[in-house]
């Protein structure tokens, strides 16, 4: 099979780069920079982008992200910038920021720089924008014709968001070797379209190397909102090895089994990445791993705060009837659960769960 490893053309990651915009925007554009920005980074951060551009002498627009990434948020989007002469554009603050921003650059042709302001999931550096209708549900996914042409990290800015959300970003980024590793035994494709290089799968192993080692020393140092050498390797962990280790590494059993979870209106309040670890830790048990090495998964999770029983992901009280509907929707049809080297039905999802949240219990 073809192999294929996609990435962003430039990926930035310091303190303080949120001051460096413009500088990078001149290597790309010249008539505007089209700024999408969060409304907590507009409040709490517009002066120092705007100065940026302003000491440049960049003519730019700012404009606050509508809240969904939906069709009419792109819309009313492109139509600004339009309106404003704009030649490229910036997603700066979360994930649905992040995607709006990818969508307008899909559709207009223009270049898009990334700017995160979290590092809770590994979206950031994909070709992947995730549109929601305007209530906020599900509509489809947009595969972009291009990966980000930058994406710029400022490390000063992710600290002082909540601990949790970088917790987060380490159960999605934990997934990734496991699931690339999967993938590689059962000669599937991954997301980027084509089989997996031996770059992709090394960097989905450093993924996974970076977080035993620095996960539990990044998340003190951002309880207490400092930058340590932890916190950089695990921004950088969560954002670009575990960005190109899922997106041309691929997805099995974990994200499938995060899928199904969000059938429970009772995990809702889970972030991605918590559904995800606990998504990891049925997929070492599907695959009969022993267990020295689940064991260690599961003692990693919890000495960083991450959710190992269906109780500590509110499902506690869930019926075993509506955990097989779980398991259900974790096997449908086109799922990446089929990924796996092996034939994977609901049963065998519905045990793994079970089996799963008693470790997690020990
Ligand atoms: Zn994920």
């Amino acid at each position: 099979m073809t192999k294929i490893i996609n990435s962003p053309s430039k990926y930035i990651q310091g303190k303080d780069e949120i001051a460096n915009l413009a500088t990078y925007y001149k290597l790309r554009g010249n008539s505007g920079a089209y700024l999408l920005v969060d409304k907590f980074i507009f409040d709490n951060f517009k002066d120092k982008i705007v100065e940026s551009f302003e000491k440049e002498g960049v003519n730019y627009h700012i404009e606050v992200f509508g809240g969904e990434c939906s069709k009419n948020e792109i819309n009313r989007n492109i139509d600004i910038l339009k309106e404003k002469k704009c030649d490229a554009v910036f997603g700066i603050g979360g994930g649905k920021t992040l995607d709006a921003a990818k969508a307008v650059s899909y559709y207009e042709n223009i270049p898009v720089f990334i700017v995160p302001t979290i590092a809770s999931t590994d979206a950031p550096c994909s070709a992947l924008s995730v549109i929601y209708t305007p209530n906020g549900e599900f509509k489809e996914y947009l595969f972009l014709k291009a990966n980000p042409d930058m994406v710029i990290m400022d490390t000063d800015v992710i600290v002082n968001a909540p601990a949790r959300l970088l917790v987060a970003g380490i159960g999605d980024a934990l997934a990734t070797y496991y699931e690339a590793k999967a993938c590689v035994d059962s000669n599937a494709s991954s997301i980027a379209g084509g089989g997996i290089t031996k770059a992709a799968i090394a960097i989905a192993e450093l993924c996974k190397d970076t977080l035993f080692q620095d996960g539990l020393k990044a998340k003190i140092a951002v309880e207490n909102k400092v930058v340590t050498q932890a916190v950089e390797n695990i921004i950088e962990a969560n954002t670009y090895l575990s960005g190109i280790g899922f997106e041309s590494g691929g997805l099995a059993a974990a994200h499938a089994i995060h899928n199904g979870l969000t059938i429970l209106e009772e995990g809702h309040h889970v972030y991605h990445g918590e559904k995800v670890a606990f998504g990891t830790i049925t997929q070492l048990v599907l695959e009969n791993r022993c267990l020295c090495e689940i064991k260690k998964v599961v003692e990693f999770c919890k000495s960083v705060g991450l959710p190992t029983t269906l109780d500590e992901l509110g499902m506690g009280s869930v019926s075993k009837e509506r955990l097989y509907e779980v398991a259900k929707a974790s096997t449908a049809e086109g799922e990446t659960i089929h990924n796996m080297p092996f034939k994977v039905t609901a049963d065998d999802v519905f045990a793994a769960i079970l089996v799963a949240d008693e470790l997690g219990k020990n």
